[in-house]
């Protein structure tokens, strides 16, 4: 079982999220936790429930205050049996990979802190030390898309959660093959003049996955070849 905690100022952007498809499934199954604080229920001001002030120094925009972000971590962290991994998401932090993704998997539990306006207080980093994660060098408005796509790529690796057919094993940059996915084709065996390659209609199991090993190197080899070196 995995535990996700959320930590956001507009949890009503996870309602229709979590309740389709696979997601819903696996909550339904027990298989995972999904829990959803709003920051703002820790905000110090009684009347407006504000959570952001000015950066000192100057400059555009707001910034989260550091007290809200440390007490909500603090108290969620007590809600369950076990302390979970922070991570914050950022466009300053480490690229979200697949091996990363594997090893989230494996906590237990994760506490995702989503960003907005400008950011977070310098001092919710050095007082929480948490895991900051990218996903990707552009700039969202907050970090509740990037939580999703830490949640979604997360929840694929807990067993149970894909049925057989759909295993993330062969998946591009997978733990069966950290390429990229061969290409996959279904019926029709010809469409418009392109037909499926012979090779995959041919029954033979040894030909097909020489074949698919060969177009995975290939493909990863022109569109990926930072993929054939170790990462840094
Ligand atoms: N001023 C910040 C900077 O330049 O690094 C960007 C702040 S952004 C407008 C607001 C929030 O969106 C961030 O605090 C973060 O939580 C989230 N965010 C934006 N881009 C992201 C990305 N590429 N990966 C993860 N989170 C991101």
């Amino acid at each position: 079982m995995l535990r996700i905690d959320i930590i956001t100022l507009f949890p009503q952007i996870f309602s229709g999220y979590l309740t389709q498809s696979l997601l819903a499934k696996a909550i339904a199954k027990g298989l995972i936790e999904i829990v959803v604080h709003d920051l703002r229920h820790w905000s110090t001001d009684p009347k407006h429930h504000k959570i952001d002030d000015r950066p000192y120094g100057g400059g555009p925009g707001m910034l989260i205050r550091v007290e809200p972000v440390v007490h909500c971590v603090e108290e969620v962290q007590q809600m369950a049996d076990r302390p979970g991994l922070v991570v914050l998401l950022t466009p300053q932090g480490e690229p979200l990979r697949q091996p990363r993704v594997e090893s989230m998997a494996q906590t237990g539990r994760i506490l995702l802190l989503c960003g907005r306006y400008e950011g977070f207080d310098q001092r919710v980093i050095d007082i929480l030390q948490p895991l900051e994660l990218s996903v990707g060098d552009y700039v969202l408005n907050g970090g509740e898309v990037a939580a999703m796509i830490v949640v979604d790529s997360t929840v694929r690796m807990i067993p149970g959660v894909l049925g057989d057919e759909q295993s993330s094993w062969d998946d591009s940059f997978s733990r069966g093959n950290r390429l990229l996915e061969f290409p996959q084709y279904t019926r029709p065996p010809e469409f418009r003049g392109h037909p499926v390659p012979e090779v995959l209609l041919s029954g033979d199991h040894g030909k097909i996955a020489a074949w698919r090993d060969d177009q995975s190197r290939q493909k990863t080899l022109h569109r990926r070849s930072d993929l054939f070196k170790p990462p840094t």
